[in-house]
């Protein structure tokens, strides 16, 4: 939600990620108060630390706002899944809908698997679903990439550094 920089960005970035973009007018200040909560209990969780108070209460506070049913889609399917479907929808909805997607991660029990890409500057959180947990970075192409590449330099670098050491002593020995 970096991106969010104005209104027509949030509703662009509302539809990208299939939320009703309609009822986002005058809400970029709640909504960004709303990223800074859930941005803080994602790096609590990856640091495995205590959530902070405030940001659950935000939270908690957002999914308890709608007034609708629980639907059960695709019962009959492998892929079923519970969902809420709002009587009306209302301004404080896109707040509720993810605030409601972090409170299922939250009781889904693998919040240890979230982390946070190791490439400097990055920062963007991912599922660590590899079975021993070794994942690092959020994209093995973008990031993962850019950090073997800057490992490799600085390695070399080191090798190349010991080399200069050895050739030296072994000039002094002469
Ligand atoms: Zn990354």
């Amino acid at each position: 939600m970096e991106e969010l920089s104005d209104e027509k960005a949030l509703v662009a970035w509302c539809s990208d990620h299939a939320l009703p973009a309609d009822y986002v007018t005058g809400q970029l200040g709640p909504l960004t108060t709303m990223r800074t909560h859930c941005r803080s209990i994602v790096e609590c969780l990856a640091r495995g630390v205590q959530l902070v108070p405030d940001d659950i209460q935000a939270i908690e506070e957002a999914v308890r706002h709608p007034s609708g049913r629980l639907v059960l889609a695709g019962g009959g399917t492998s892929h079923a899944s519970l969902c809420f479907e709002p009587r009306d929808a209302e301004e404080d909805e896109v707040a509720f809908e993810i605030a409601l997607s972090l409170t299922l991660f939250l009781v889904r029990g693998d919040r240890h698997r979230l982390k946070l890409c190791a490439s400097p500057g990055c920062g963007y959180a991912f599922l660590d679903t590899t079975k021993n947990g070794s994942r690092r970075w959020c994209d093995m192409s973008a990031c993962g990439n850019r950090q073997k590449v800057r490992s490799f330099r600085s390695r070399f670098k080191a090798t190349h550094a010991e080399r200069q050491r050895f050739s030296a002593s072994t000039v002094r020995k002469r």
